[in-house]
């Protein structure tokens, strides 16, 4: 309040200094005003007569941009214009601001002789159409004369409005020139939004409909306020305040618009949650100020000049969390946001009435709604971008899993062939594998002249200890053996051939190492105590033959088991529990 007391004096108080004659006298054809000073009484009880105010002699002076905001009183304009030529004039006096409720006008002649004239779209009455034209008034003054005009202006919408003194020709070129700048933004306009409107008709991506319905109703208020078809005409004061309803419904679109550019639902979800709420607000607003015109407007304008700020800093937020696109927004909003600023606080009656507060806001919407649309066109590349990146990844990913399938199934593979080439049950190797490996390790041998040996052990008398304890004690026999030969070198390879029937296949070992090694393991047997059936606690033996490679003789193992086996029958004819080396090697 404090604040647009002294903006107002302050206004007020330039005026005063600039203010140079409140007698507008025009001494040539064809000369306009379009800067003067008048002067202004505010009537706070809206309810003097024309005859009381002609009385007063409390006019404030002022400049002709007149911005008082919302306002219950009523405020009269006076000044007076006097024709200096030598011939007759035909003045106009035109309003630029058509929102005015009422313009009563009264123009006194010397002679007291008074005219009045009624304009404003509170004086429609219910009948087919009410032409909406921004007020204007004719002045007849005869060479020398002058006359004092009066204005009463009463607005339940903002005061704002600035007025200008025209000659017939001036006026018609005035007209035309607003209505040709105009038709290049409108037309602007539309077609950035017939274009959007086509990209939401084959894409169906919600954004566009929302840039589609927010520069509809910005271009529909936009219409309305400028007097352009179709909304020029009405057929009550009534239907024209219900057109109000675009400035709610622009601001709902431009919040719902703003959540989907900016993707507040996926970055910032109670920022989205708080702009939908305020969205479905204005959606009622929108509603209720068809009912409720007055209150509706305060609150619409008052929350307006918070959640435009909002919008900017949730823009700032989207754009920190990676949003590229949010940038184009941000630019769009800070310039709208700082024209719209102006064009509120002109309105409210904080600044001036001048061409930047009035229309500033035409270019800075304009240029909010091409960045909006380049943010929209932007965010086609970033997805198409974006949608390479995730194809690339998925191949790479893709690749990874093959190789690291195919990495499973060469283990499984592995395992399977592991498992072919053991005994199940003592997992020592089978003869399967013996004989797969052995012709390798002849060659090896053979190749470096080094030493090949092997050992065959038969446990003694097994078929007994099967016979006196059972078919699962001799298992058990059987696993521990096995347990014993897995005991020596890494290089040694041993396997189990038969039923208690073993092979150790040693390279780089001699036939005596090899001897050693047998006898060492038939020493280690034979002390053995094995508990069986947990009662009873047995001894066994085995016995050995040992032979070793014959490089000039030997082609395959089959050879070399032969001999072992020779040596080993030999150990078993004289007595068992002992080793046999082969006489043949
Ligand atoms: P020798 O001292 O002459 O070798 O006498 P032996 O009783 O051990 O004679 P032989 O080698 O002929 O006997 C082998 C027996 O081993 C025959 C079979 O019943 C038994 N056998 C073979 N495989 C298994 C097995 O996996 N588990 C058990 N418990 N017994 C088996
Ligand atoms: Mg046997
Ligand atoms: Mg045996």
């Amino acid at each position: 309040m404090l604040i647009r007391f002294l903006l107002i004096a302050l206004i007020s108080f330039s005026s005063l200094v600039t203010a140079n004659k409140s007698d507008l006298v025009i001494t040539r054809q064809g000369e306009i005003f379009k800067d003067f000073t008048l002067g202004m009484y505010e009537d706070s009880s809206a309810s003097l007569a024309f005859e009381e105010i002609k009385q007063l002699k409390e006019f404030i002076p002022q400049t002709n941009y007149i911005s008082r905001g919302y306002s219950n009183s009523v405020f009269w304009i006076k000044f007076k214009i006097e024709n200096a030529t030598k011939s007759n004039v035909n003045y106009f006096i035109k309003f630029t601001n058509n929102a005015i409720h009422k313009f009563d006008c009264y123009i006194v002649s010397n002679n007291g002789e008074t005219i009045k004239y009624q304009q404003g779209v509170g004086y429609f009455t219910p009948k087919t159409s009410n032409p909406l034209v921004s007020p204007e008034f004719q002045v007849y003054l005869n060479s020398g004369e002058s006359k004092t005009v009066y204005f009463s202006l009463f607005s339940i919408y903002p005061n704002f409005t600035s007025l200008y003194i025209f000659d017939k020709k001036s006026l018609n070129n005035y007209v035309l020139k607003y209505d040709v700048l105009y038709s290049i933004y409108f037309g602007g306009v539309i077609a950035l939004l017939l274009y959007n409107l086509f990209i939401y008709m084959f894409s169906r991506e919600k954004s566009y409909l929302y840039y589609v319905l927010y520069v509809s109703f910005f271009l529909c208020w936009q219409l309305q306020t400028n007097v352009f078809f179709p909304f020029n005409t009405y057929s009550s004061t009534a239907s024209y305040y219900t057109h109000g309803i675009f400035i709610p419904l622009f601001i709902a679109s431009l919040l719902l618009f703003s959540r989907s550019i900016l993707e507040t639902k996926k970055r910032l979800p109670k920022m989205d949650r708080a702009m939908k709420t305020i969205a479905y607000l204005y959606l009622i607003l929108a509603v209720s100020s068809l009912f409720y015109l007055h209150i509706s407007f305060i609150i619409i304008n008052g929350l307006a000049t918070l959640i435009m700020p909002f919008i900017l800093y949730v823009g700032f937020k989207s754009y920190f969390s990676g949003n590229k696109v949010a940038l184009f927004f941000i630019v769009a909003q800070i310039v709208f946001l700082s024209t719209s600023t102006l064009f509120s606080l002109m309105t409210d009656g904080y600044l001036q009435y001048s061409l930047l507060t009035r229309h500033g806001i035409v270019v800075g919407s304009f240029i909010e709604i091409i960045l909006f649309s380049l943010a929209l066109a932007y965010r086609i590349r970033l997805l198409e971008h974006e949608k390479v990146t995730i194809i690339y990844q998925s191949n790479i990913e893709l690749e990874d899993k093959v190789k690291e399938r195919t990495k499973e199934l060469e283990q499984s593979k592995n395992k399977l062939k592991e498992l072919a080439n053991r005994d199940p049950m003592t997992t020592l190797y089978n003869r399967r594998f013996l004989c797969e490996i052995s012709p390798e390790l002849i060659s090896i041998a053979k190749r470096e002249k080094s030493p090949l040996s092997i050992i065959v052990f038969d446990i003694d008398k097994f078929k007994s200890i099967n016979d006196t304890y059972g078919h699962s004690a001799g298992d058990q026999v059987i696993k521990t053996v096995a347990k014993l030969l897995q005991k020596t070198r890494e290089s040694d390879i041993a396997a189990r051939v038969g039923g208690e029937e073993f092979v150790l296949l040693l390279p780089n070992t001699d036939k005596q190492g090899a001897y050693k090694i047998a006898k060492q393991i038939r020493k280690e047997v034979e002390s053995l105590k094995l508990q069986v059936r947990s009662r009873y606690t047995i001894n066994f033996t085995l016995s050995g033959g040992v032979c070793t490679l014959l490089s000039d003789e030997d082609t395959d193992i089959d050879q070399m088991l032969h001999r072992a086996d020779k040596a080993l029958y030999t150990a078993k004819e004289t007595g068992r529990n002992k080793i046999v080396l082969s006489n043949l090697d």
